[in-house]
């Protein structure tokens, strides 16, 4: 629908455009195409209101999953006749295709506004594909409630992303076993830059803890290249020739190559483990508690699971092992020249002496994913060392999945 929001979802997801920045966004009025790469490659299409399947870029078939973003204020009939429309004409062409509906802008509303708009829209529009013949009455549409100014609308795209993934329940299976070898009370694994979550584990997910989460991974997001300018800058350290003429002078910028904030802390050289050894607190989200310790944790530097000669997988490479190599899956270093390293922070929540209280660790599993685990602070203060354990097999299977995903996909092109 028409200035509905679809180009501000698709520019905070994966842009990093701040929720205020999209005031100033330009109504759709040509497709444009967004390429997404994580477990699985995704390309995003944002399409103006007035699309129809007839000016599709591609045929209906290629397409896995359409998105309406329809206002949560446009209660009136004509758009939601043409949600109708095309959910019928889509149906019809590819009775395959998963139908989602973001009811968005939710944070317009009250509570109590919210849920009846979202109940009236979601019931008009069963009512009316009903009434469109009995054929379109099972139709499988997904109805969310969505905003750019909450964790609302990166909860309700994780979940689209969800059904995209074949290895979803692979990785499920290794964030349960990782949760109860753990004791940890919910693990997520994160598309980093987009904190999109890939999968996460059985137990149901509170909103308050995604969002907790989800916070925190920003939280590092936002560190991460701080602490790469600083000490992550290899041409600092190097000795600048004196006779050479064409080399920048000593205070000259260093211009580290260009790689992703959340291998920020990535390079061998970097002095700091943990992209948290700040002493200055990090922002905190409305569900955290005031009181937050941050500790910075060793890299990972455990023991090689037994499996670990793999051929191209190194999971638990470590600063000084020069001989690391990428996991062959995408995400590893060109050329295998600059060594995998794998961070890790943990802030304990509400810390009290007797060690209660929560505490959110965070590690990096490939370059793009991120694990973010809830434990109890007891647990984690006496079992660190298992959990760190734990992350290296854990790392290891999802780097395996991510490599089955890009051979599978070789193999299909
Ligand atoms: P498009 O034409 O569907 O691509 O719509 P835009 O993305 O250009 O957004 C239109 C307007 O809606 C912009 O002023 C956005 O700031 C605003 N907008 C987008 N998402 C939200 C939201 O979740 N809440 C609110 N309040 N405004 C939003």
């Amino acid at each position: 629908m028409r200035r509905s929001g679809k180009t501000s979802i698709q520019q905070v997801l994966f842009d990093g455009l701040s929720p205020r920045e999209t005031l100033y966004l330009e109504t759709t009025t040509q497709s444009t195409r967004h390429l997404f790469d994580t477990v699985i490659p995704l390309e995003i299409w944002d399409y103006p209101g007035d699309v129809t399947l007839e000016t599709l870029d591609a045929p209906l078939a290629q397409f896995s999953t359409v998105i309406f973003v329809i206002d949560i204020q446009d209660l009136y009939q004509q758009p939601i006749q043409k949600l109708v429309d095309f959910v019928i004409t889509a149906y019809n062409e590819h009775p395959n295709l998963n139908l989602e509906v973001f009811v968005h802008k939710a944070d317009v509303l009250t509570d109590e506004y919210k849920i009846e708009n979202f109940r009236h829209i979601q019931a008009r529009v069963l009512s009316d594909l009903s009434y469109a013949g009995a054929e379109y009455e099972t139709i499988p549409i997904n109805f969310q409630l969505t905003s750019i100014y909450d964790h609302s609308l990166h909860d309700a795209f994780s979940r689209v992303l969800h059904k995209l993934i074949d290895s979803l329940p692979y990785l499920e299976d290794l964030l349960n076993v990782f949760c109860t070898n753990s004791q940890a009370n919910k693990a997520f694994l994160f598309d980093i830059s987009s904190r999109l979550y890939v999968a996460t584990d059985a137990s149901p997910v509170d909103p308050p803890v995604h969002n907790l989460c989800s916070d925190y991974l920003q939280t590092l997001n936002a560190f991460g290249p701080l602490y790469k300018s600083i000490s992550a800058s290899p041409p600092r350290m190097r000795t600048v020739p004196v006779d050479s003429s064409d080399s920048p002078p000593p205070s000259a910028p260093a211009s580290p190559e260009p790689h992703p904030p959340s291998t920020a802390a990535s390079n061998s050289n970097s002095r700091l483990a943990s992209p948290l050894a700040s002493p200055t607190a990090a922002p905190l989200s409305a569900h955290q508690s005031p009181q937050v310790t941050h500790q910075p944790l060793p890299s990972a530097s455990l023991p090689r699971p037994p499996h670990a000669s793999h051929s191209t997988t190194s999971s638990t490479a470590h600063p000084s092992d020069p001989n690391a190599q990428g996991n062959g899956n995408g995400h590893a270093p060109a050329g295998g020249s600059k060594p995998l390293f794998y961070p890790c922070a943990a802030a304990s929540l509400a810390p009290t002496a007797a060690g209660t209280g929560t505490t959110l660790t965070y590690h990096l599993i490939t370059p793009k994913l991120a694990l973010v685990a809830l434990i109890p602070t007891g647990v984690f203060q006496a079992r660190r060392g298992l959990v760190e354990y734990n992350v290296v097999f854990f790392r290891e299977g999802v780097q395996e999945i991510c490599e089955v995903e890009s051979d599978a996909r070789k193999v299909a092109a």
